[in-house]
């Protein structure tokens, strides 16, 4: 393996392309892959440390029963078996996955097939439900079906970009450098929403620091403010968008200028400033992420956003969508495949036809009729003993999801829990009693698909260290040993993706068949080979949308009351990331420079609010919330609001006794997504 590989970053949905040209058995050097249409050579700086993290330190390399080393037979006899007797004595819905969007698409298909069509439960969700699982149910809701209506390309042909809830220049590096390049050509506009001024505010035109949660005011006031200037779009509203009863009279009666710029604590000149440049500019695009979607209202959030492109005309035309960005690199793969708890193969729902669809083509023997438990209440179900046995795949629930205390009691209670990952110890496999070595990027062989649908192939460019095995190996394995050795009989990838492909083909009629056909017939060698692709044109570029009727839906959306400070919990907790560092660290914290930028958790307080509490820069505070508490080092902030404060969510137990975010937030989740909402906390801070 001494040649230049092509394949794609490890870290975020931009979906960069790289070139990996190993250097010995476990280095290798990185570059971006000038050809990859997502980056075209650009990397960030976690990409470009990649080749820091492929030492073997920390590394699960065998099967391990409790704290004993096993054969790969022996560990994949007892998981099989501790689930077949679980199913038996409690039924299929006894047990669940929890599963992740680093996942290949590949091992996310043949998971959720073990799941869904063979077990006969659909408790197989993921940690991409705390990520952008908001943004589908917004997709679902207003066009039918869960699709992301823009590519990047679209950011070089708007004329104005808004970026709302998302810290892009840290948290999507290569789609903001893409936005600024764009901007030094075109001359675009950049619009910033969002509470904290971010690095992303330093290249705007303008920054508007809301007030958490109140997107849906901002939204609705833009959308009445386009209804009496007349931009609004009747001809094609007509033809192509339904309304519910009173959408319209919602909308006109209390979202003025004036209102809007109160419920959302902002300037109005600085408002009438954006409502304005939004009106005059048809080709904008209205890109959103965590601070959009991690919320308890983040359907109805997305929901507003959608209703001003649906209404305007903005939709399915050069330079004008919204557009929303997943975080990991393969949320949008594991959307393809179903897996989500609540979903299906190919973005199809539960809806009877399609589970008869989908058994048809699997011949699954036990089908599940109705979706599964959604991330926070599938733990909950763990912790009220409802799930007996629980498989997590590449992910570390007990630091990511929130109120983890209660998460890490589950854990411990579960009398069966098996962990495959490619860390030997996690905060979460501390309670395994299976953990099994997984394949792990530079090892995986697969496919990815990123934030603007861009398939892209994953290529291994060294060889699996000890006894590791891809995940989609282990998983098969396991369904064989239940009994299902014919579903089951993949000896590659590129097996699983051109039976995924014909799934997604199967008695469909959609627009993107004719390429679907082409990926089910493809040869192990084109596999191999595969180039970046979509699977269709432009969404919506017709007019019509995947409804009964063929029109998208306005959804009336309102804005929920905020709640005032509490005496107990006086300030607001906002969480999110740092630019360098991933998820919870099992591989940026391995890059000594990557750990320059930020050494250590910080909480960002405004200088008010840190006078107010005799705290100064560099102290270390305890923030408290009604779930748990944990220590941070203090950064005085002007960026924050008064009244609110930040933590990143990357420190685990493993690395640090404070720091841990996770154990703050309240598992509270909107009631259409099922997403956890991570970014307005009660909270209070007293110095330590
Ligand atoms: Fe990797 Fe994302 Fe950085 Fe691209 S922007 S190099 S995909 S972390």
């Amino acid at each position: 393996m001494e040649q230049t590989v092509r394949t794609t970053c490890a870290y975020c949905g931009v979906g960069c392309g790289i070139s990996a040209t190993p250097t010995g058995p476990r280095s290798v050097v990185i570059k971006g892959d000038e050809a990859h249409p997502a980056n075209g050579g650009r990397l960030c700086s976690k990409g470009t440390h990649l080749g820091e993290t492929m030492g073997l330190t920390g590394r699960l390399l065998h099967p391990m029963i409790g704290a004993k080393r096993a054969s790969w037979d022996k560990a994949l006899d007892l998981v099989a078996k501790r689930f077949k007797e679980t199913i038996d004595r409690y039924g299929a819905d006894s047990v669940a996955f929890y599963v992740s969007g680093q996942l290949m698409t590949e091992d996310y298909y043949v998971a959720n097939k073990f799941m869904k069509g063979f077990i006969g439960s659909a408790n197989i969700d993921t940690n991409s439900r705390l990520c952008m699982s908001s943004a589908v149910a917004g997709h679902n809701r207003a066009f039918g079906e869960d699709i992301v209506p823009a590519t990047y390309g679209d950011l070089e042909e708007a004329d104005l970009i808004v970026l709302v809830g998302s810290n892009t220049a840290w948290c999507h590096p290569i789609v903001y450098q893409r936005i600024q390049a764009a901007r030094a050509v075109r001359g675009t506009k950049l619009v910033v929403i969002d509470p904290r001024r971010t690095e992303t505010c330093e290249g705007a035109d303008l920054h508007l620091a809301v007030k958490p949660g109140t997107d849906v005011a901002l939204m609705n006031g833009l959308l009445a403010w386009c209804d009496a200037e007349g931009t609004t779009d009747l001809d094609w509203l007509a033809d192509h968008v339904n309304a519910p009863e009173g959408f319209w009279e919602h909308i006109r009666t209390g979202h003025d200028l004036w209102t809007t710029a109160a419920t959302c604590d902002v300037e109005p000149a600085l408002l009438k400033q954006f409502f304005e440049l939004f009106a005059a500019t048809p080709r904008t695009v209205t890109l959103f992420s965590q601070g959009i979607n991690q919320s308890i209202r983040g359907t109805d959030q997305v929901n507003a956003i959608i209703n001003v492109h649906l209404a305007t005309g903005r939709i399915g035309k050069p330079g004008a969508a919204p557009f929303s960005i997943t975080g990991q690199p393969n949320a949008m793969g594991g959307r393809e495949v179903g897996g989500l708890a609540s979903t299906l193969a190919a973005h199809m729902d539960f809806a009877p036809e399609n589970v008869a669809r989908v058994g048809r083509f699997w011949a699954a023997p036990t089908m599940a009729t109705k979706p599964g438990l959604k991330a926070v209440d599938l733990f909950r179900a763990i912790h009220e003993g409802r799930i007996k046995a629980l498989w997590i795949m590449a992910t570390n629930p007990a630091v990511s999801l929130p109120d983890a205390g209660r998460v890490r009691e589950a854990l411990e209670s579960i009398p069966f829990l098996v962990v495959s990952d490619i860390m030997a110890d996690t905060d979460s496999s501390t309670y395994a009693h299976v953990r099994l070595p997984a394949a792990g990027w530079g090892e995986k062989d697969g496919t990815v698909t990123n934030s603007d649908r861009t398939v892209s192939r994953q290529r291994p460019f060294l060889a699996l260290p000890g006894e590791v095995k891809p995940d989609w190996w282990i998983v098969k394995e396991v369904a064989r040993r239940m009994g299902w050795r014919n579903a089951f009989a993949y000896d590659r990838p590129a097996d699983i993706w051109r039976e995924h492909a014909r799934l997604t083909a199967y008695q469909n009629d959609g627009q993107r068949v004719l390429n679907l056909r082409v990926q089910a017939t493809i040869g192990n060698d084109a596999y191999d080979a595969m180039q970046p692709f979509r699977w269709g044109d432009r969404p919506f570029a017709d007019g019509r949308f995947p409804t009964p009727d063929g029109k998208a839906r306005l959804v009336l959306t309102k804005q929920m009351d905020i709640q005032a400070p509490l005496k107990t919990w006086p300030m607001t907790l906002n969480t999110g990331r740092y630019r360098d560092q991933w998820h919870t660290m099992s591989r940026t914290g391995l890059s000594p420079k990557l750990a320059r930028h930020r050494e250590e958790p910080l909480v960002e307080i405004h200088p008010a609010d840190a006078a107010a509490l005799g705290i100064i820069d560099r102290d270390l505070a305890r923030v408290h919330t009604a779930q748990g508490n944990s220590i941070f080092r203090v950064s005085v902030s002007g960026a924050q609001r008064p009244g609110e404060i930040f933590t990143p969510i990357h420190w685990t137990d493993q690395m640090s006794s404070g720091g841990r975010t996770g154990l703050l937030p309240r598992p509270l989740v909107d009631p259409h997504s099922g997403q956890p909402g991570f970014k307005s906390t009660p909270a209070s801070v007293e110095r330590v």
